[in-house]
């Protein structure tokens, strides 16, 4: 019995030593491993550049045009050819692993001028949130009929400069892209470097969401209820849901503005509310109001608004969402109506021209790049940068300038509706149900953003 135990204790000092030996293994090869595999990149980035670099002929292609509106990014260029046998266009990512991404890419080839852009749509392009963590060089690739395949490089011709872009919290992990224009042996080239951060600095957050009205301005009213107070009570709540999912949410007010102050007048100045969202550094905006419209007094319901040249699907995702899980319907105007629930209204050329009257009338200049492109919401308008066309709003000299109007960065911009302050059932809903309005905003984000 005696020899027994003896044994047995024997056993179990030799199987500790060989487990803490093979641990000990284990995690010599772990860090070899890692080592190596650091090692790895940094060359194979260093191999990948010269071969990248290798491929690429002396001309290159201009940037002429360089946004990054919400989490896209669009581009615009062109280059001289003096071959028309070209067969395709394609915008291209090429990193280290030589893999190639293709970028939807629309052209066209007018004499000798190629003229390329990632398309007209400003919420689409190439998505920054969908890259993996490497080092790209963006580059035009021409499918020539004879079978070559040739790439150019891309020299900046913009006034813009680079752009740190941030990609928006998920699992509690960000990514920084460094959007680069720089220069490999003479050759000019636009690089996108994708790194894990630790967090967002702290004045870079991922969505800004903007009570309506607010100070002075109630909004629209309904006996005792006030739109700037019920659309506050929202923007908090939908804050905390998003808070939950992760998501750094800047509100542009919280209510404790002075009830004197004039919300609208100074949005421009450095506490005005365009300024603060724009310096907010956010990917999404969302502005929640009340509507409010004698005509349509029996007809309640949700409008999304977004801007022109727009894929609205998300927009199309928050009305959906907002119908059937806060059980109201969707909005029955048909002015500026793109889908079911979904808006976009742009300046028309009479609103161009009333514009220009008034700017004469108030013995200021009239803005010249008011388009029928341009977006008639102001908060839509001014957060987007040049791509909503984003401007100092003329219809009051008292408004002082926007300082972001020419920014090739934007916030991708939606404005709800919720209902309509003026009919009965929509206010009772709102009231009773504001929970479930914001849980639909909430879900619609995870489903479009988080997954
Ligand atoms: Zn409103």
């Amino acid at each position: 019995m005696k020899k027994n135990k003896k044994r047995q204790k024997r056993v179990i000092r030799n199987r500790i030593i060989l487990i803490a030996f093979i641990i000990l293994i284990a995690i010599i090869v772990i860090l070899i491993n890692n080592n190596s595999k650091e090692n790895a990149t940094v060359s194979a980035d260093l191999d990948s550049k010269s071969e990248i670099f290798s491929n690429i002929t002396g001309v290159t292609a201009e940037v002429s045009k360089y946004i990054v509106y919400g989490t896209h990014l669009n581009l615009e260029g062109s280059i001289n050819v003096t071959n028309s046998t070209i067969d395709n266009v394609k915008l291209v990512l090429k990193s280290s692993n030589s893999d190639e991404i293709v970028i939807d890419t629309d052209y066209e080839i007018n004499d000798s001028t190629l003229e390329f852009t990632t398309g007209e749509i400003i919420n689409e392009g190439l998505d920054l949130e969908s890259l993996g963590r490497k080092s790209y060089y963006l580059l035009l690739k021409v499918a020539y009929t004879n079978g070559q395949d040739k790439y150019y490089s891309l020299e900046n011709k913009t006034n813009y400069s680079n752009i740190d872009y941030y990609t928006i919290t998920k699992n509690s992990e960000n990514n920084k892209i460094y959007i680069n224009f720089g220069e490999y042996n003479s050759v000019p080239y636009l690089n996108l470097a994708a790194n894990k951060v630790e967090k967002l600095p702290d004045d870079v957050y991922d969505i800004v969401i903007d009570p309506g009205h607010g100070g002075i301005d109630a909004g629209a009213v309904n006996g005792n209820y006030y739109e700037a107070d019920i659309v506050l009570d929202c923007a908090q709540k939908l804050k905390t849901k998003l808070e939950e999912l992760g998501l750094k949410v800047f509100l542009t007010r919280d209510g404790t503005e002075d009830e004197n102050e004039n919300t609208a007048y100074n949005m421009y100045d450095d506490n005005g509310r365009i300024t603060k969202a724009m310096e907010a550094n956010a990917k999404i905006f969302t502005s929640l109001h009340m509507n409010s419209n004698q005509a349509y007094l029996a007809n309640g319901g949700v409008e999304v608004y977004t801007p022109g040249k727009f894929n609205y699907d998300f927009a199309q995702l928050l009305a959906d969402n907002i119908v059937k899980m806060a059980n109201t319907n969707y909005s029955l105007m048909t002015t500026n109506r793109v889908k079911n629930g979904v808006y976009m209204d742009n300046f028309t050329q009479n609103d161009i021209e009333q514009a220009n009257e008034e700017a004469i009338a108030g013995g200021y200049e009239p803005y010249e790049n008011i388009t029928t492109d341009t977006s008639y919401l102001f908060m839509l308008r001014e957060t987007g940068g040049i791509a909503t066309g984003a401007y100092v709003d003329g219809r009051n000299t008292n408004y002082s300038a926007n300082k972001y109007y020419n920014s090739n960065i934007g916030l991708e911009s939606y404005l709800i509706e919720l209902g309509y302050m003026s009919v009965q059932e929509d206010l009772d809903n709102i009231l009773n149900n504001s929970d479930a309005y914001m849980q639909a905003v909430a879900e619609s984000i995870k489903t479009q953003y988080l997954n």
